[in-house]
């Protein structure tokens, strides 16, 4: 159903929360990186799907193909490199599980993903194909998510981003929004957090989600995360909804945002199945009541994953998801 591209990486999250990462005495290894979160968060939810990447042909790197595997994941092709090392990602933890990122090893083996890994029958074989704009700021990781974009475009897929702009990556910031941009042309199911909607539509309201409508005529839906605020979203069709986050005790928040779309993904291939029609058909003709529940499973989602260390270690399976809104 779903051909996700983009970085498996190593979080080292830190095991003293409200200590910054100068200060950390110790670190614990984490399956991560957002785009794999999402294809672990899907699988886990019972769809299938494939991700594509690489990672470095070392113990890290084998670790997480291994992760992904057990998990469910098509890792056909998840490319394992001995060009460069698995690139690892140094987390600091609030107080309140927030997070703060340092990139260690970059350019590492994720950016090292090329157009020929994007097997355009692999592509069309599925509904769905999601990327985010960290494989953007390098190449030829870049040219791979161009390559995707147009391939799943060719074959009729729903095109999911989430934005997920980290500075410290770019050598040029201002370059991010000029890709992201561009990469929105065919983008049909957006995610984003207010400051990145601020960053691309000038605004963090619903005015700003309703340009960004206006303004990429491929959208169908617009999803604005707001952390321990919850979620809300804009649909083509009119439909604006908001969720409230559920009230939990909150010790990790990263892979949140990856375990809430997955969720929102996963919830918008059923509907499409049912009603045998496309994700970005169904996302743009919700109702605001379905849009509104759609919201809700997916801070679900999120709000099991702030209770657990790490990222995809804490994504939820279909069964603890469905528990936890049946409360
Ligand atoms: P990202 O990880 O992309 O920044 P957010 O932090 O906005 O995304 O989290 C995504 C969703 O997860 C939120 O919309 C919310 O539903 C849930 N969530 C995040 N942090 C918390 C929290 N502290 N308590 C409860 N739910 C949370």
């Amino acid at each position: 159903d779903v051909v996700v591209v983009g970085e498996a990486l190593i979080d080292m999250v830190s095991d003293r929360p409200g200590v910054s990462i100068g200060e950390a005495p110790g670190f614990r290894k984490c399956p991560g990186g957002a785009p794999a979160n999402v294809a672990v968060g899907l699988a886990r939810l019972g769809a299938s799907v494939g991700f594509v990447g690489v990672v470095g042909d070392d113990p890290f790197g084998r670790y997480l193909k291994a992760f992904l595997r057990q998990n469910g994941v098509d890792v056909t092709y998840m490319r394992v490199t001995k060009e460069a090392l698995t690139t690892l990602a140094f987390v600091a933890l609030g107080p309140r599980g927030e997070t703060e990122f340092s990139f260690y090893r970059r350019p590492g083996a994720d950016t090292l993903v090329s157009p020929e890994d994007l097997s355009p029958a692999y592509l069309a074989s599925a509904r769905l194909f999601h990327f985010g704009t960290v494989s953007m700021a390098e190449q030829p990781s870049q040219s791979a998510v161009w390559a995707g974009i147009e391939r799943a475009a060719a074959a009729g897929l729903s095109i999911s981003l989430d934005v997920n702009y980290r500075p410290a990556l770019w050598a040029d910031p201002a370059q991010a929004l000029v890709l992201t941009r561009r990469a929105l042309e065919a983008v049909h199911l957006l995610k984003t957090s207010g400051d990145e909607l601020e960053m691309l539509s000038g605004s963090r309201d619903e005015a700003g989600a309703r340009r960004l409508l206006d303004d990429y005529s491929r959208l169908s839906l617009v999803v604005v995360t707001e952390g321990p605020q919850g979620s809300w979203a804009v649909t083509r069709g009119g439909a604006v909804a908001r969720a409230a986050a559920f009230e939990v005790e909150a010790v990790d928040t990263t892979g949140a945002g990856d375990a809430f779309w997955a969720a929102a993904l996963w919830q918008l291939l059923g509907l499409a199945r049912r009603a045998g029609r496309s994700p970005k058909e169904v996302a743009a003709a919700l109702d605001a009541p379905a849009l509104r529940r759609l919201l809700a499973t997916a801070n679900a989602a999120g709000a099991l994953t702030v209770q657990v260390q790490g990222a995809m270690t804490a994504l939820p399976t279909r069964e603890e998801l469905d528990r936890f809104t049946a409360r």
